[in-house]
């Protein structure tokens, strides 16, 4: 059983139209596809869906859905930013989405105003970093964090992207010890408020096969743990071009195995999940 639950075309960063993503996943032996743009923001961004394409964005799904019966499955998603006090999460589940991921991107603004993306550009790290929280990465992966737990607290969604997201420079910026006790407590105290919830961690391969991390995203440390409190996993591809479906699958299988899993937890439609012995 090989699924994807992270999928991006262009309708938001991705660079491919729908039926296309589709077609590859079926290509590449996929059961299941959930594509999964990036929701739309109430600011600008370059990288999230315009309002006045989500009307379409939700019929082509429904299109692939209905065109590739018996072929694959095809699901509803959609990459929902997290918010505080915002409820964003149930806001677009409200448009019959069949299962949302929930990320935390954006964590507050800079001095101008301008929203603090961590996952777009090592510049923009530093620079968040340096005006933001005055150099204090402590300061900077606790309010990351805290953002997480508000998150599977307030407004759940379904699947948990990229956990440790704030690493993802980390290679090269160097500027979380990630062996350091106090940063291992903040993913393992996200990590026991995710096991009290409903939901599925995501194994995110993509930071590991674009080279900028040498493990897949959470590290095997914080995967470990997340095993031993029996949170439910599935793995992702976070996919953005064709080609990017046939990088990860068997990599990211042993992966979770080394961190003592033997199944995945798949979504078959809005109710219903079950999960796979690998
Ligand atoms: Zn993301
Ligand atoms: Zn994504």
């Amino acid at each position: 059983m090989k699924t994807n639950y992270h999928t991006h075309t262009n309708y938001s960063d991705g660079v491919t139209a729908v039926e296309e993503m589709v077609n590859c996943a079926i290509g590449n032996d996929y059961d299941i596809i959930g594509i999964s743009d990036h929701s739309p923001v109430f600011f600008p961004s370059a990288w999230n869906m315009k309002y006045e394409k989500l009307q379409n964005y939700l019929s082509d799904l429904e299109q692939a859905k209905a065109s590739t019966q018996g072929k694959i499955t095809v699901l509803k998603g959609m990459e929902v930013d997290f918010f505080p006090n915002l409820n964003n999460i149930e806001y677009f589940k409200s448009f019959g989405l069949d299962y949302t991921i929930g990320s935390v991107h954006y964590l507050t603004q800079f001095p101008n105003g301008k929203a603090f993306n961590v996952d777009k550009s090592k510049d923009e790290f530093v620079q968040g970093l340096e005006q933001i929280f005055n150099g204090d990465i402590k300061k900077l992966a606790t309010t990351y964090y805290n953002f997480v737990i508000e998150m599977v607290k307030n407004d759940p969604p379904d699947i948990i992207a990229h956990l440790t997201l704030i690493e993802k420079f980390n290679k090269s910026l160097k500027v979380i010890d990630t062996e350091a006790q106090w940063y291992r407590q903040l993913v393992f105290d996200t990590l026991e408020v995710i096991s009290q919830s409903d939901c599925i961690l995501e194994i995110n391969a993509r930071s590991w096969y674009k080279g900028l991390l040498d493990e897949f995203v959470p590290p095997l440390w914080a995967v470990k743990y997340a095993h031993d409190l029996n949170i439910p996993i599935t793995i992702n591809g976070d996919i953005h071009q064709p080609q990017e479906y046939g990088m990860f699958w068997e990599d990211a299988i042993n992966f979770v195995k080394a961190a003592n899993y033997s199944q995945l937890t798949i979504i078959l439609d809005r109710q219903n999940r079950q999960t796979v012995k690998i």
